[in-house]
């Protein structure tokens, strides 16, 4: 396994700035698994292009935030949209039913997330794994894909990987190609879960500056949830300390983690920092 130092991507090989980003928003969303209620009629907004960081506890339901976005979870009560579009609707008899297919299918398009363990395909090499998703989705040829996914992985420091397969690369390529992976399917939205949290220590602030970069040089929204914080302070405009299936505070990175106004904060931060 080569776990060798990883070259930080050149400013200038980043994607073009592009406009149009969806904001996200969340209006009394409620999640339950069981008895266990973990969001309580949530109400949050990202601005379109905004960069936002969720912090707080374990178990306290930032990752369901972002299942729900994907729609890999439903939501029992609320609205969740994306831009101005709904992923599901109140009927009169109170029950939430999903948006059609073909519209989840279009929203979905926009969400690009980048996962803890990387969920790359193990049954395809890096280039597969990164033109996979832009020919089957988005019906791009498959020289148009190749040409993506050259451009991107030379962006993520791994130009000479492409044939590779992806148990042979380090936690930390790894996570690259998941998100060039997510990057090559030119999403408006980026959803990040914990992404360096199954990283060695060495290969996590390599990771971080090229998703710093990222979210700086491009006009992508951005959700994040991380228990780094100096990541957090980095990539976001705006913390987000949640607990106990609602937001606690909210304000600029430097609020949050320089000034504190809720006690709840105070000790989470004091825990982890
Ligand atoms: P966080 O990301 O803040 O650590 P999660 O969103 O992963 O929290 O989990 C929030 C709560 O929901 C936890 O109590 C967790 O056990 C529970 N939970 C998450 N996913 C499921 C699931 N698929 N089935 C049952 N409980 C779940």
């Amino acid at each position: 396994m080569d776990k060798g130092p990883q070259s930080e991507p050149a400013a200038a090989d980043l994607p073009p700035q592009r406009s149009g980003a969806p904001g996200i928003h969340f209006e009394k969303v409620v999640k339950r698994f069981g008895d266990n209620v973990v969001l309580r009629e949530l109400d949050f907004t990202v601005e379109p292009g905004e960069r936002v960081t969720l912090i707080g506890p374990s178990g306290s339901g930032k990752t369901t935030i972002l299942r729900l976005l994907m729609t890999l979870e439903k939501a029992d009560g609320g609205v969740i949209r994306v831009g101005d579009r709904p992923l599901s609707h109140m009927e009169k008899n109170g029950k939430l039913v999903p948006a059609n297919e073909k519209h989840l299918h279009e929203m979905r398009k926009q969400i690009g997330m980048v996962f803890q363990q990387f969920n790359l395909f193990p049954n395809m090499n890096v280039m597969r794994n990164l033109t996979e998703g832009p020919i089957r989705v988005l019906g791009l040829s498959k020289e148009e894909a190749r040409e993506r996914a050259t451009r991107l992985l030379d962006m993520v420091g791994l130009g000479d990987k492409a044939e590779e397969h992806p148990t042979r690369l380090s936690g930390g390529q790894q996570q690259r190609v998941a998100i060039a992976r997510a990057l090559a399917m030119e999403p408006k939205v980026l959803l990040l879960d914990e992404v360096t949290s199954a990283l060695d220590p060495e290969l996590v602030v390599g990771v971080q500056d090229l998703l710093r970069d990222i979210a700086r040089q491009s006009d992508l929204t951005i959700l994040c949830v991380t228990h780094e914080m100096h990541f957090a302070k980095d990539i976001s405009d705006r913390v987000l300390m949640f607990d106990q299936g609602q937001i606690v505070e909210e304000g600029p990175p430097d609020q949050i983690f320089g000034e504190p106004s809720e006690q709840r904060t105070r000790d989470f931060l004091q825990a982890v920092l």
